[in-house]
């Protein structure tokens, strides 16, 4: 069985329910993450990562997982799965998720829904504050966005239950835009590929990665491309024995030289 990554979402900010409207955060702009200023390990250039994009996109093409959520782009949909997906393996959400979403199709029916009723129907999955937390977005959303959930990143992260990974998933996913995402599948393969060093959960390692997980999407390929990642990590670049002996990537990666070398 596959191991699928730990989404990496921060903790929980629950001043959701501040005076900021949901109008002001959708036009409000991103927030500066002084890119610039990140000084980057000498393995990122140009042509490494034209590598990578090449050889994930391939690969996704031939390996990547049929998966229930990828076949809408229903933000209501996606985030749900999203929710669910949070330290949760991706057999155990597909019948989960189908359940779920004939009860509660969208964000009006669960909203409108008792917040036990949710729990109970949730429970087997686990990490049982999740659908009291999506409960609490999808009254927000009805009740404040007018239905839609924001389209942009800080719009999202002031959402309850949503990080900045899950921010960029659904602005990948659910709005086609090329917006990073660092679980810890996208974290462990620009760290190897690139040979970030140092604590992946910690500054500098943390800004370099979130950099290179921006940098690294094709133009116009968000979605694509950060589906790519989350399958290659979770089947191929595994956290135990990944295949680099099967890899395309093999002769740029300094890590999957290094396990090669130690057979
Ligand atoms: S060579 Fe190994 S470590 Fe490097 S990207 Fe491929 S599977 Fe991952």
């Amino acid at each position: 069985m596959c191991t699928d990554a730990k989404r990496t979402d921060s903790p929980i900010s629950n001043d959701f329910l501040s005076p900021a409207t949901c109008q002001q955060l959708v036009t409000r702009k991103q927030p500066d993450q002084n890119l610039h200023q990140i000084e980057l390990p000498p393995l990122v250039t140009a042509q490494r990562i034209q590598k990578l994009q090449q050889y994930l996109l391939q690969w996704y093409q031939e390996n990547g997982r049929d998966l229930p959520w990828r076949h809408t782009q229903d933000p209501y949909k996606i985030l749900v799965s999203e929710m669910m997906l949070h330290q949760t393996q991706v057999d155990r959400v597909v019948p989960k998720y189908q359940e779920f979403l004939a009860v509660y199709p969208t964000f009006e029916t669960l909203a409108a829904a008792k917040v036990e009723d949710v729990q109970d129907l949730w429970r087997p999955l686990g990490y049982n504050f999740r659908p009291g937390r999506l409960h609490q977005i999808a009254q927000y959303v009805v009740t404040q966005c007018n239905g839609k959930l924001p389209n942009n990143i800080e719009g999202l992260m002031a959402l309850p239950g949503i990080g900045r990974y899950t921010a960029g998933a659904i602005l990948s996913f659910a709005f086609q835009q090329d917006a990073p995402i660092l679980d810890t599948n996208a974290q462990r393969i620009l760290q190897r590929y690139f040979d970030v060093t140092g604590d992946p959960f910690r500054v500098p390692a943390k800004k370099q990665l979130w950099y290179l997980a921006e940098r690294v999407i094709p133009s116009g390929k968000g979605y694509v491309f950060n589906q790519a990642l989350l399958d290659f990590g979770a089947l191929h670049c595994k956290a135990r024995n990944p295949s680099c002996g099967l890899c395309g990537l093999y002769r740029l990666c300094p890590f999957g030289q290094s396990q090669l070398a130690a057979l």
